[in-house]
């Protein structure tokens, strides 16, 4: 393959792609809408699991790189009670399948292994089109283009090269995170400290959970998992961040006050994140030039795997497309059946390792059958 593989969105799917094509010796270009690469905060920690994530870091070759920026001791796992008391309580030895990272580290590795200027920034997809033979063009927020005859959509959830495939689009799956920060925890917020301890913590309840994980230092990064309708939280005032706070808090009466702390002392304003998804299954026919990675091919409501899954994709486009040199058509068709044969969920919930056939995921529903069948 002579002329450079189009990438658009310089997420860790289309990274991936971009680095094995490289070590393969295949050029590409990605175009990322974000003006540059610290423009936006990546978000917070991301456990990459041996059995996907990471083989998808093998295969690029960054696996020392990957080890040097694990977060030490953060795949301690707990599980609460709503009242507080400890359910189960698995210590980071060391030796775990989920190592996490933050999410910008591993981002940031991925930009560094990539010979400089393969990442062209604030290059917005604006529009495609197919120019016959299997080539695209892209039109870019701008107005300039770039025409390709192997164009890969790795722009996430709302991606612009996917109708050249199909025309399924998002819908709101039935969840939000609501997003909140407690900063210097183990002195400002002691008890919320001790309830998530070294790593990870999980109050579940049918319908709603506490999740929280301890990031770089002690900051608490929790995210309060709502089964609820968009109007409902439409009818939560985020502009007043007390009051907010207080609502959500609200679906929580009862609980242990260490665990509403998490929420009702945060440091910042709480965050609404309603979670999309494209359908369950989503396949399409092959159509030459052209293929997805990661979120933009199969949205799901977070479930713990998305990321990995991505980079998993971008890794297995990249071995298809150096395993058939001159034949992109057949690395594509080869991609495309393992990807869409990847529905099935792994729901990997931290200390547990649950393999559940449900493809909606959902990983509180998992634990909390787990929870019912060991009789707590
Ligand atoms: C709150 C939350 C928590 C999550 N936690 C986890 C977790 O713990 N573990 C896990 O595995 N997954 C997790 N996920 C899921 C995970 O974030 C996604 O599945 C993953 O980021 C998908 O990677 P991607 O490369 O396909 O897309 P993205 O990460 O969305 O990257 C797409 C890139 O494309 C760029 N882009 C978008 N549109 C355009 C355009 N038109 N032109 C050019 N560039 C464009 C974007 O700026 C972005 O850089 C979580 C998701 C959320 C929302």
């Amino acid at each position: 393959m002579n002329s450079p593989v189009t990438i658009i969105g310089a997420g860790l799917g289309g990274l991936v792609l971009a680095r094995v094509l490289h070590v393969n010796g295949i050029p590409s270009r990605v175009y990322e809408a974000d003006p540059a690469p610290a423009a936006r905060e990546q978000g917070g920690l991301l456990d990459i699991h041996d059995h996907n994530g990471q083989l998808a870091l093998r295969a690029a070759g960054l696996m020392d790189e990957f080890r040097a920026v694990v977060v030490p001791g953060r795949q301690t796992m707990r599980v609460l009670g709503q009242d507080g008391t400890v359910l189960m309580d698995k210590a980071d030895d060391g030796t775990g399948g989920r190592p996490e990272v933050m999410r910008g580290d591993l981002r940031q590795l991925l930009l560094d292994s990539l010979p400089p200027g393969t990442v062209r920034w604030d290059h917005k997809a604006d529009g495609v089109r197919a120019l016959g033979n299997g080539r695209h063009e892209v039109t870019f927020a701008g107005g300039c283009t770039v025409a390709t005859g192997l164009l890969v959509g790795a722009d996430g959830a709302w991606s612009r090269v996917r109708p050249l495939l199909c025309d399924a689009t998002p819908g709101y799956a039935g969840t939000s995170f609501v997003e909140t920060y407690l900063f210097e925890a183990d002195t400002r917020h002691p008890a919320a400290a001790k309830a998530v301890g070294g790593g990870s913590m999980i109050a579940p309840s049918p319908g709603k959970e506490i999740f929280a994980h301890r990031e770089i230092g002690a900051t608490l990064h929790t995210y309060v998992h709502l089964t609820r309708e968009r109007d409902w939280f439409a009818a939560v005032d985020f502009t007043d961040p007390a009051a907010a706070a207080a609502r959500i808090a609200q679906e929580f009466d009862g609980w242990a006050p260490e665990l509403i702390s998490l929420i009702t002392d945060a440091d910042t304003a709480p965050v609404l994140r309603p979670h999309y998804a494209l359908p369950a299954g989503l396949r399409w026919d092959r159509v030459p030039g052209v293929t997805l990675v990661g979120d933009a091919a199969h949205l799901r409501a977070p479930n713990g795997e998305g990321a990995n899954l991505a980079m998993l994709d971008g890794a297995e486009l990249g071995k298809a497309l150096a395993g058939h040199p001159g034949d992109t058509e057949a690395a594509l068709a080869e991609y495309e059946e393992a990807m869409f044969l990847r529905p099935i969920q792994e729901v990997t919930f931290e200390g547990f390792e649950v393999r559940a056939t449900d493809s909606e995921g959902n990983p509180a529903q998992v634990l909390l059958d787990m929870i019912n069948e060991q009789g707590r």
